[in-house]
């Protein structure tokens, strides 16, 4: 396994490289539903590129920005024993090299749920996506359910940008009781932890997305949204300072 920290050397590795390139773009923080995209990419393509980056452009919200959780020790580890080829670990002036950087913008599928929730978090995720595909090259990219809006969006900028990059969505990871794995679950206490663990049965059971939205607020969380959009069940909400979200097939 290889640590490279430029843009520079990114490009480099990847000029050298001529077999099928999986890339696994992440924030850090790696949990088990990052190991099943990085498995993904291993079992089906030659080399695996996992990239960590925690992207300024994309955070509407600053605390959540400096709260992030940061494991980059542990995550090296994780890497290692996933047996990725190349961690891409690049500064902020490596991805954003100019003062006032070229951004990308999408109105359709970025206008409904997060969207309007996080202005501006959907044109920071295409501008460094785009950016780390073109320092990577990747010829398939793995991109979690989870973030299933995301995903949509991710697949949509390739098709319209003509990337020769394949993505692929990979379903959601989840704990014991159903809590879908995210990097902000580790800033929730045991009793958060055991509440945010209702959230799946309840956007599973409830008849409709007002009844979910009213169960969910029952116990006590502050929703953003419930909707149901795309054959799927989708929510946004607050514990305390962290906010979570989850989709269920419906
Ligand atoms: P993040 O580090 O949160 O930006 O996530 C990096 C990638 O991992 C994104 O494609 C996410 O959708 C995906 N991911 C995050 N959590 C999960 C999960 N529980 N199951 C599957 N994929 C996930």
């Amino acid at each position: 396994m290889v640590v490279l920290k430029t843009s520079g050397e990114m490009k480099a590795w990847r000029k050298k490289i001529h077999q099928s390139v999986g890339f696994v773009p992440t924030m850090g923080a790696l949990h088990s539903g990052h190991r099943k995209l990085i498995q993904a990419s291993k079992n089906e393509r030659e080399k695996t590129v996992l990239s960590i980056f925690v992207n300024p452009l994309q955070f509407n919200n600053q605390a959540d920005f400096t709260n992030y959780p940061q494991t980059l020790e542990r995550d090296l580890e994780v890497a290692q024993a996933c047996d990725v080829d190349v961690v891409f670990l690049p500064e902020k002036s490596q991805i954003y090299p100019t003062k006032d950087p070229i951004t990308l913008s999408e109105k359709e599928i970025s206008s409904v749920m997060e969207g309007p929730f996080r202005p501006g978090h959907f044109e920071g995720v295409l501008t460094v996506v785009l950016k780390l595909f073109n320092l990577v090259q990747p010829t398939h990219a793995y991109f979690g359910k989870k973030d299933y809006q995301q995903y949509l969006l991710i697949e949509k900028m390739a098709k319209d940008l003509f990337l020769d990059t394949e993505i692929i969505g990979v379903e959601t990871v989840r704990d014991e009781m159903g809590l879908a794995l995210s990097s902000r679950n580790s800033r929730l206490n045991s009793a958060e932890i055991h509440q945010a663990q209702k959230i799946n049965k309840i956007l599973k059971n409830s008849l409709n997305s007002s009844q979910a939205k009213k169960e969910l607020e029952e116990i006590g969380f502050k929703v953003d949204y419930v909707e149901d959009l795309w054959g799927r069940r989708f929510t946004a909400l607050y514990l305390g300072e962290v906010r979570l979200i989850d989709n269920v097939n419906l």
